[in-house]
């Protein structure tokens, strides 16, 4: 348990969050000689490895890349044991790094910042905590997370759900015992596809509501080899500056061909590779499978095959096929032992897009055709991503200006870093950049590098105040909509669009041009004496 840490009254820099991006913002201001504090909601770090501790849960990008690069030392005494480890893992590591670098003196937490202000005679921001702490700081940097609201699904009566009612996305410290219990799942994206297997094990029944099938492909998740990591800890660097500058910040190796040139033996062998060897990059397999809707197909027809063959009923095989939106147009899932667990005798599949739930009434879920009475009920349905941390905050720019009236048709930024408006304050891998399109750790550093090298511009050129321009932003924002507006994921009707919050403008917010190029512009920028913005 920490003990809570007043936050000082005044401050260079605030920072709001203490997951990857929060920790790393805090530890490269104060090597930079600047006053900042982290003000954290949770009662520890880690962001969203500290809430989803769900059963099953679990990174989709591979431990040696996802992980900090920034301190050698970090890099050389830190050992991953697994291909994609698990959230037990993740936050051992955040918490080892914390340690190392002496962090939490730095740290405040249990506290929600519930107001910033900016005062423009002042050109400071003027923040507010839910414990009545007052702090005025000359600049933000919200690293309040991309996936840190979770998102109870629109069902009349849910949270007068009498059993118990979880979310994957704040799930208890304590954990759950689940022995012996009906135990019901909402949501089959992500976090449902992990969690599902795990909770089979422990629950005496567990009904799974399938509104959407997700394509989930096999993790292959596996104990790393100690000379494999070894090897690249010799490497590193190298390794590193390699994803650094590939388009979603990975080393996926990405086909040149369009799926319509080669032949179809030729595509299976290409398919059951992937298969074989788990992961996502089947989906960079062929140069089309972003935009072209019967190029991705083809996969998707293989993904669906494989399930035919691992689900034994073939009503719910056919029920687990994925249909109806292009394979990669919601994120693609990895699995471990999903699809098996359909085969369970204590796993019912329950599909509410042909019997959609109506309500929750009492401990029982309500469909159009049967009712499920259950002990437990887990809500995986998701977050309200991207702007759903800023809205919660009362954030008033120049004039008193919301955030969210001023990103009330989706989020308005320059370079994915600032907004028109809101002199001072930035944003951490948020809408407008490569954030969770791409490997997000890779993304976090580049983004902190970058607004903290701002920062201390702003303080060694004695400026007050830096805004982005009213033009540049309207530019940056087209360019972000309409790279999105070539690809299939216009197509899949997902949170990436904004679809699983009622009333959210349907915008495709994320830089989709690359993690390498989105370097270069961002570099570009800084190198023309951060053109774009106005310091003043
Ligand atoms: P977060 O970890 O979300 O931290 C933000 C922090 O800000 C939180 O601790 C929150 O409490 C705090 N906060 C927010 N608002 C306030 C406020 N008003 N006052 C005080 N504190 C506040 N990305 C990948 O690249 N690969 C993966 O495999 C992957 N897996 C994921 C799995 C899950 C289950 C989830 C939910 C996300 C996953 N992500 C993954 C995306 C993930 O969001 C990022 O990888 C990364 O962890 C984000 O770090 P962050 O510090 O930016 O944000
Ligand atoms: P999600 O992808 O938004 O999935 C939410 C699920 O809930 C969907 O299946 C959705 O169905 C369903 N749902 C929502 N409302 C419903 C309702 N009223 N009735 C029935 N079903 C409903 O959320 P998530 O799985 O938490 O994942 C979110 C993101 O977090 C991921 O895309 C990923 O970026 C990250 N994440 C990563 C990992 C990882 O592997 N590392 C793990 C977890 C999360 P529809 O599809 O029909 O809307």
């Amino acid at each position: 348990m920490n003990d809570r840490v007043t936050p000082p009254a005044q401050l260079d820099t605030l920072v709001v969050g203490a997951g990857f991006s929060g920790i790393y913002s805090l530890h490269r201001l104060r090597s930079l000689g600047r006053t900042v504090h982290v003000v954290e909601a949770d009662t520890d770090l880690g962001g969203v490895w500290f809430r989803n501790r769900y059963p099953g849960a679990r990174c989709d990008i591979e431990s040696v890349d996802y992980c900090y690069s920034f301190d050698p030392t970090i890099v050389a005494e830190w050992t991953w044991t697994e291909r994609y480890p698990a959230q037990p893992e993740i936050l051992r590591y955040i918490n080892f790094v914390a340690d190392r670098l002496d962090l939490r003196s730095g740290i405040t937490f249990g506290t929600k910042v519930t107001e910033l202000h900016w005062d423009d005679e002042a050109s400071v921001w003027r923040a507010r905590t839910d414990h009545g702490d007052t702090i005025v700081a000359r600049t933000v940097i919200m690293a309040s997370g991309q996936l840190s609201v979770p998102q109870l699904p629109a069902i009349a009566g849910i949270e007068s759900f009498t059993g118990e009612l979880l979310h994957t996305g704040a799930w208890p410290t304590e954990g759950v015992d689940l022995a012996g219990k009906r135990v019901g799942v909402i949501g089959t994206g992500s976090s449902g596809v992990q969690a599902v297997p795990q909770l089979a094990k422990q629950a005496e029944e567990l009904f799974v509501f399938q509104r959407t099938a997700h394509y989930a492909i096999p993790a292959r998740n596996r104990p790393l080899d100690p000379e494999y990591v070894a090897d690249l800890k010799g490497r590193f660097e190298e390794y590193r500056e390699i994803a650094r500058h590939h388009p979603g910040g990975t080393h996926r190796v990405l086909g040149e061909e369009s799926a319509h040139d080669v032949d179809p033996g030729a595509l299976e062998e290409t398919f059951r590779r992937h298969w074989n060897n788990g992961g996502p990059d089947i989906l960079a397999a062929y140069r089309d499978f972003r935009t072209d809707e019967v190029a991705a197909e083809k996969a998707g027809a293989f993904v669906r095959e494989r399930i035919r063959e691992i689900v034994e009923d073939p009503e719910t095989a056919e029920k687990l096929c994925p249909k109806g939106y292009p394979f990669g147009a919601k994120r693609l899932v990895l699995e471990i032992d999903y699809y098996t667990t359909f085969n369970r005798e204590n796993v019912h599949l329950v599909d509410v897009a042909a019997a959609p739930i109506e309500r929750i009434e009492g401990n029982e879920v309500v469909t159009t055709d049967g009712r499920y009475e259950l002990d437990v009920l887990v809500t995986a349905t998701g977050f309200d991503a991207l702007t759903g941390p800023l809205f919660a905050i009362d954030l008033r720019g120049v004039g008193g200006q919301l955030l969210s009236d001023a990103w009330k048709d989706g989020p308005q930024t320059y370079i994915g870093v600032a907004t028109h408006g809101f002199p001072n304050l930035f944003v951490v891998a948020g809408a407008g950049s490569p954030s969770v399109i791409s490997n997000v750790l890779i993304s976090i550093e580049q983004h902190v590098e970058w607004i903290t090298d701002l920062v201390q511009h702003l303080f060694d050129h004695d400026l007050r105040r830096v805004e982005a321009g009213l033009e540049e932003q309207e530019a940056w924002t087209r360019e972000v909509y309409d790279i999105a507006s070539k690809t299939l994921f216009m197509k899949g009707n997902s949170w990436y669009l904004g679809a699983n919050v009622p009333g959210k403008p349907r915008v495709f917010s994320l830089y989709l041009g690359g993690v390498g190029h989105y370097r270069d512009v961002c570099e570009k920028v800084a190198a023309d004496g951060y053109a774009g913005f106005t310091l003043s």
